[in-house]
């Protein structure tokens, strides 16, 4: 099982994550995707719903995090697993845009108008964040294994 290629730009400011990015990939087996990230001012995000990031499908196998400077240390872990399992789902056919101009996607069979849906009720965000604060959990409980 290889993990994805991960290009982290001002590594310096998170040392932990390439770790976290590394190893939720391998959780979420994102072995054929290649995954930029890119730490983003609040300006560029604040048009999006998601305060802290913004992911961008590029190309079939492609994608770019953009991870807000001003994101708390201790929600990093949580805020790029969610992304990430946003992209497990775009790999997995489970989601993706029927018209990008409308805001409509689809999600496991169903049309979701992202105008008719408050950010939090939408489905494949309420996926997203459980897995995410579920696999952060699991990935603090082997870091705790490690260091015994
Ligand atoms: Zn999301």
């Amino acid at each position: 099982m290889g993990i994805s290629q991960v290009n982290v730009v001002n590594r310096s400011r998170y040392e932990h994550v390439e770790e976290v990015m590394t190893y939720m990939s391998e959780q979420l087996l994102l072995d054929t995707v290649t995954v930029l990230l890119t730490h983003q001012g609040y300006a560029t995000l604040a048009q999006g719903h998601e305060d802290y990031a913004i992911l961008r499908k590029l190309s079939p196998r492609l994608y770019r995090i953009y991870l807000s400077k001003r994101i708390p240390k201790y929600y990093i872990s949580t805020v790029l697993t969610h992304e990430l399992v946003h992209i497990q789902q775009y790999q997995l056919g489970k989601l993706f845009f029927l018209d990008q101009e409308k805001r409509k996607l689809s999600y496991n069979g169903d049309v979701i108008d992202l105008g008719l849906y408050e950010y939090k009720d939408r489905p494949h965000e309420i996926d997203a964040q459980q897995k995410a604060e579920y696999l952060v959990i699991v990935h603090k409980k082997a870091l705790k294994k490690v260091l015994k």
